[in-house]
């Protein structure tokens, strides 16, 4: 029987170890390693820049869950379980919540255990498969156990989006959102060097060198993800200008090389 784990190329960086190396976990490899200090060298806000968006996920999944009564979640682009998950956090305010989580990494894959932990009253699911192939996301047995498309559906696509190249990119965000009703929402993160171009144009190189090619966006770019859509208060931001509430300490503008939205599918 072959499992997961014979797909892991342990020869190259994948991005989802190098982002749990960079965030002080330990499922990766010498090969992740000798990346991210690659390009920390070239960018030392990088840690920063990754605990920014996991804050804002976590920020994002409290407001829809909260706030605007959001029962029913999809991940794309999970990562290694880091505490706390998105049904962590949406599950704290509504145990009842559900989550399907999807990436591509065979690793991510033997790791799903902890991202199955769910809340008795609620419920987890993992898909392993890659946004470009979005109709094995959408017809998999987890989306339609899991999502009522009767009831909005909160679409989180964070830390993602910069693997996903155009031209493909916004086709591939809206087949996603399509089959979801009015009343929906998308999460998504963006990677930019609009804020340090330089250092942050030196680790998307790396990341390319390491055959993991990037794009990275502008404001009016990113912003136009979200057309058609009602975006939330305060729009299209940095990651850490998003609602950042009480517990916000003071983050240089140019550590941070993500913009942050929500926005209401009408
Ligand atoms: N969403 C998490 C993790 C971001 S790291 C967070 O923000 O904290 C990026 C993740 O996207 C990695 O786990 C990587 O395996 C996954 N990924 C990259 N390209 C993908 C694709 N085409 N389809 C599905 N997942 C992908």
């Amino acid at each position: 029987m072959t499992s997961p784990l014979d797909r892991v190329d342990t020869s190259t960086a994948h991005s989802a170890r190098v982002y749990d190396y960079i965030l002080g976990g330990k499922d990766h490899y010498l090969v992740d390693v000798e990346a991210g200090d690659a390009m920390c060298r070239h960018w030392p806000s990088l840690p920063v820049h990754m605990r920014e968006n996991r804050r804002f996920m976590h920020r994002a999944g409290r407001f829809l869950a909260e706030e605007k009564g959001v029962r029913q979640f999809l991940d794309i682009g999970t990562g290694l379980p880091t505490a706390p998950n998105l049904h962590e956090v949406v599950q704290k305010a509504a145990p009842e919540s559900h989550v399907v989580y999807v990436d591509n990494d065979p690793i991510v894959l033997t790791h799903a255990r902890a991202l199955l932990q769910s809340s008795p009253e609620g419920a987890t699911a993992y898909v392993d498969a890659d946004m470009h192939d979005p109709d094995a996301i959408l017809d998999s047995p987890e989306f339609s156990e899991l999502l009522d498309l009767d009831k909005p559906v909160g679409l989180m696509i964070i830390g993602m989006l910069h693997f996903i190249l155009p031209p493909d990119d916004h086709r591939l965000v809206r087949r996603l959102l399509d089959p979801l009703p009015s009343g929906s929402f998308l999460a998504m993160t963006i990677g930019t060097a609009d804020f340090a171009p330089e250092e942050v144009g030196q680790v998307a190189e790396e990341y390319a060198r390491q055959n993991m090619p990037m794009a990275l966006r502008d404001l009016p770019t990113a912003t136009s993800f979200f057309d058609g859509l009602e975006l939330v208060e305060p729009g299209v931001v940095q990651v850490h200008k998003w609602r950042p509430g009480d517990g916000q300490h003071a983050v240089d503008d140019r550590a941070i090389a993500m913009y942050g939205a929500v926005a209401r599918k009408p």
